[in-house]
């Protein structure tokens, strides 16, 4: 899966929050990711992001 620094992930499951989206802050072994409902910011392993990522939304590339 192609997910690169500044893509925002749709994710099947929402967060506390109630947003569903979270920007990319770093990629790798584990992902950091923020969501754009609070501004938290988890690490997961990037296995476990892939499997919850709904759709990828890349703005610069349209
Ligand atoms: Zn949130």
């Amino acid at each position: 899966m192609d997910i690169r620094l500044g893509d925002i992930l749709h994710m099947k499951k929402t967060h506390p929050c109630g947003a569903d989206t979270f920007e990319v802050l770093r990629t790798g072994m584990d992902f950091k990711l923020r969501c754009t409902g609070c501004s938290h910011v988890v690490e997961i392993p990037r296995h476990k992001a892939e499997k919850r990522i709904k759709k990828i939304v890349r703005e610069q590339e349209g």
